[in-house]
């Protein structure tokens, strides 16, 4: 079975995409369509990820089992700590197993309802990603990959806290990270070098999310962790009033961001898609197929 470190490993940066699990039937409609727009793009990997509780948990396994068995794309699996013991947790990584994925996401994940509320471990269940990678490594031949914050993670005390804790999770067994959001490039270089200046080598993929619309901007600060950059912020409250011109400058941004990225050596861009295609095919065709090749 193929790997993302198998995909790293070829050198080329990795393109992904990241859906979510559909909630109605609507919801389900579209992300198959969205699906099969991405799919000739022939990305690296899509993943899936793990809702906070209720039936979208048992939707990420099925529609991540039917990504890996109706289609031709390689599927990674979100899997969170939150509320699970750590036999369900042994159980759900044993139902992926079965259905042929190996590759997945650990994160602890946030607390359900209010995500600054207090994080409350399950009684019987784990306290940090770092743990839920160890509990995977012991379960059998995954390829595990964690969350990497260029600004930090909002409950970390400091970024120096918070390398030493990423560090430390990767040394636990991850094969590499993604990245929350985020719009600079610099921020995400800097990362990079925090970690390596820990003598971490584990790659970081560049997670990215183009701006659409100007809810996106204004949502970003909770999403990303971190104000949206005010030099951005001014480009877009010029055209505010446009839709169509927001929306233009996003896919711009966008594409020089990732632009940037891949020269500067970024392993990978995953694109967080909500489950829509067009912004990122648009953002990928302005992406030197130099880079991509
Ligand atoms: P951890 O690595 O456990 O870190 C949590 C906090 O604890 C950090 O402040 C960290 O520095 C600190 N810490 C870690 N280890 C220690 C230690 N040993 N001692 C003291 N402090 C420590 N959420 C979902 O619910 N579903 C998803 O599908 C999902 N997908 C995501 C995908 C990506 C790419 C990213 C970036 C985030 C995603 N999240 C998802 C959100 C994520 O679950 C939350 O941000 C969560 O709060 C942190 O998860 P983590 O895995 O980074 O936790």
């Amino acid at each position: 079975m193929r790997t993302v470190r198998d995909c790293l490993a070829e050198g080329r940066p990795t393109i992904s995409f990241e859906f979510m699990p559909p909630k109605t039937v609507e919801d389900e409609r579209r992300i198959w369509k969205t699906i099969r727009e991405l799919e000739p793009l022939r990305p690296s990997f899509v993943s899936v990820t793990y809702g906070a509780g209720g039936s979208t948990r048992d939707n990420t396994i099925t529609i991540t089992e039917r990504i890996a068995a109706d289609t031709t794309l390689l599927p990674v699996a979100h899997l969170t700590a939150v509320n699970h013991s750590v036999a369900e947790l042994r159980t759900i990584i044993g139902r992926f197993a079965a259905g042929g994925i190996v590759n997945m996401l650990a994160l602890r994940g946030d607390p359900p309802g209010d995500v600054d509320g207090d994080w409350v471990r399950h009684p019987e269940g784990l306290e940090f990603a770092s743990d839920l990678v160890e509990l995977l490594a012991s379960s059998g031949d995954f390829c595990v990959g964690v969350a990497a914050f260029p600004y930090k993670h909002p409950r970390s005390t400091s970024i120096e806290a918070d390398t030493d804790q990423f560090v430390a999770k990767c040394r636990a067994g991850a094969d590499y990270a993604i990245t929350q959001m985020f719009f600079d490039a610099d921020d995400y270089l800097r990362l990079r070098d925090r970690v390596a200046a820990g003598g971490c080598s584990t790659p970081i993929i560049a997670g990215l999310m183009p701006v659409t619309n100007m809810n996106t901007i204004a949502r970003s600060e909770q999403l990303s962790g971190a104000p949206f950059p005010a030099k951005l912020a001014a480009k877009f409250a010029e055209v505010a009033d446009d839709p169509a011109a927001v929306r233009a400058l996003g896919i711009a941004e966008a594409t020089k961001l990732a632009q940037r990225l891949l020269d500067e050596g970024a392993p990978g861009l995953h694109f967080i898609t909500f489950n829509f295609s067009k912004a990122t095919r648009e953002v990928l065709a302005g992406v030197s197929a130099q880079s991509r090749v």
